[in-house]
């Protein structure tokens, strides 16, 4: 299953956990694990909390693991930290499904990071693998 959302902003943290649950929910699968994947090079798929503060502070790391410099990929398209973000924090993520629902801890949620918005069209795709 896939889905897509549009982003507003040039680093922006959204929260897809709902999807995931819907297409988990979908599939009819008890148990298993499920995938959500971005085929995206500038974007990344993170679980955590997701508090404003937080993600204030997401934002700072990611300046801060990637400072500004001279890349070279800058003198292509200038979106050389995206990519760089992105392969850092990778583009998925695989969580457990128990009980045909996905295996998350209380404050755990699924979050799509955008490191080179806005964009009008980010595709999730989403594998629910049956074991049950
Ligand atoms: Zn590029």
């Amino acid at each position: 299953m896939q889905f897509s959302i549009s982003t507003k902003k040039k680093i922006e943290l959204i929260d897809i956990t709902g999807q995931v649950e819907y297409a988990v929910e979908r599939s009819g699968a008890r148990a298993g694990v499920c995938t959500v994947y971005a085929p995206h090079a500038t974007a990344a798929i993170v679980i955590n909390e997701f508090e404003p503060n937080l993600q204030k502070d997401f934002e700072k790391v990611f300046e801060a693991i990637v400072p500004r410099a001279d890349y070279m990929h800058d003198h292509i398209d200038n979106n050389a930290s995206a990519h760089l973000l992105s392969g850092l924090f990778g583009c998925s993520r695989t969580i457990p499904v128990e009980e045909g629902k996905l295996a998350l801890g209380t404050w755990q949620r699924i979050i799509f990071c955008e490191f080179d918005g806005p964009r009008s069209l980010r595709n999730v795709i989403v594998t629910v693998i049956k074991s049950q």
